[in-house]
């Protein structure tokens, strides 16, 4: 029997909310603006309040929210920020971008940053770390903080894949400087297309990314630096708002999908993942672990049950970072999370019978 289940699919959580979503498309189709308008200025709104903080700059995608942190951070060439091993690769390259070095660290059992080891990497070059609170989990954010203001460093979040996650009832995003949002389409608060945003508590710095995102013009034809094209559509914000009044109940769904894999997996040869007391997760992905990876996705496959690896190569040892001159060996936890995990199928508007499938066949591999 074949299960035709995806890793991940968009259209279900499209129809969830299709009237309201073709609605507000054709609304922003005519009324004759496109570009920063009022949906963005109201979706800028709605998303600092849902996260707590004062201010939310829309921006082109979430690459962008990250790297303009650091340019308007004054982050750049000769300065190092501490990001964590086993991340996306865009993470590091909000990084590069700006011509600092990355200094990666190791990850810990949550799959967040070992803030334990953070301390023996701050040199005098330290300027910032970059935290992802990555498969939708908050990271340790008491300990990072710490040595935050031990060190007098700058914190940046990568919250891509954590909206609406909270770490001791605060939102991942508002614990640092800035917390870069992506909303790209399978992201849990995706947008029809690519789309990002950054919120922060700092007027200067909230200031200083709405003149970044649009050339570096403050007012039409005065540049005051070089800036970007990072500009979010009425299109994307006006979806974005309608998606964002039911980001709870989309949350709730995820949580029920997740837990229901926890409660009801049973196979010695799966690793689990497991959730850090006083954080949570909002389940961007539910990443098991196994020995025996390439087996067990050809077994799925054979049964139409689809998955990912999030993610195969860790940045350090990608080709577009040959230059750092890391080897196999430097990190050996985050290389042996690539070598380990896999991404079951979990999205929005998966069916009971779907995710019933999905154990069953789990729950019978032999090895
Ligand atoms: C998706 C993602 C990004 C990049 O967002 P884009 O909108 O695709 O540019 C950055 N960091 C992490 C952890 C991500 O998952």
């Amino acid at each position: 029997m074949a299960g035709n289940i995806m890793p991940n699919r968009l259209d279900r959580a499209f129809y969830q909310y299709q009237d309201e979503l073709e609605a507000k498309a054709l609304e922003v189709l005519r009324s004759g603006w496109y570009v920063l308008g009022p949906e963005v200025q109201e979706f800028e709104k709605e998303f600092a309040q849902y996260t707590g903080s004062r201010y939310c700059v829309g921006l082109a995608s979430g690459l962008d929210a990250l790297w303009l942190a650091f340019r308007v951070l004054g982050i750049g060439s000769g300065d190092e920020v501490i990001v964590q091993a086993n991340t996306y690769i865009a993470s590091v390259m909000g990084i590069t971008i700006n011509g600092a070095t990355p200094v990666f660290v190791e990850p810990d059992i949550f799959y967040n940053m070992d803030a334990s080891r953070l301390e023996e990497l701050v040199t005098e070059r330290t300027k910032a770390i970059l935290v992802v609170h990555l498969y939708g989990q908050a990271a340790n954010m008491e300990e990072i903080l710490e040595v935050c203001k031990r060190h007098r460093l700058r914190l940046v979040e990568d919250c891509a894949q954590s909206h609406g996650a909270c770490c001791q009832g605060k939102m991942t995003g508002t614990f640092g400087e800035i917390g870069c949002f992506s909303f790209y389409p399978s992201k849990n608060l995706g947008a029809f297309g690519d789309a990002g945003a950054i919120i922060t508590d700092d007027e200067e710095l909230a200031k200083s990314m709405r003149i970044y995102r649009n050339y570096g013009s403050e007012k039409r034809y005065y540049n005051k630096v070089v800036g970007a094209n990072s500009r979010l559509d009425e299109l994307q914000a006006g979806l974005l708002r309608v998606r964002l009044r039911h980001l709870s109940r989309l949350t709730a769904e995820r949580r029920e999908l997740a837990c229901r894999y926890t409660r009801e997996l049973q196979n010695q040869r799966l690793h689990l993942p497991q959730v850090r007391p006083g954080c949570d997760s909002v389940w961007h992905q539910y990443v098991i672990r196994t020995k025996e990876r390439e087996g067990l996705m050809q077994y799925l496959e054979r049964q139409g049950i689809g998955t990912i690896i999030h993610y195969p190569i860790p940045p350090h040892l990608s080709e577009a970072y040959a230059d750092l001159g890391h080897q196999r060996g430097d990190y050996p936890l985050a290389e042996e999370y690539a070598d380990t995990v896999l991404s079951l199928p979990l999205y929005n508007g998966m069916t009971r019978e779907e995710q019933t499938f999905v154990i069953e066949a789990l729950n019978s591999f032999p090895g």
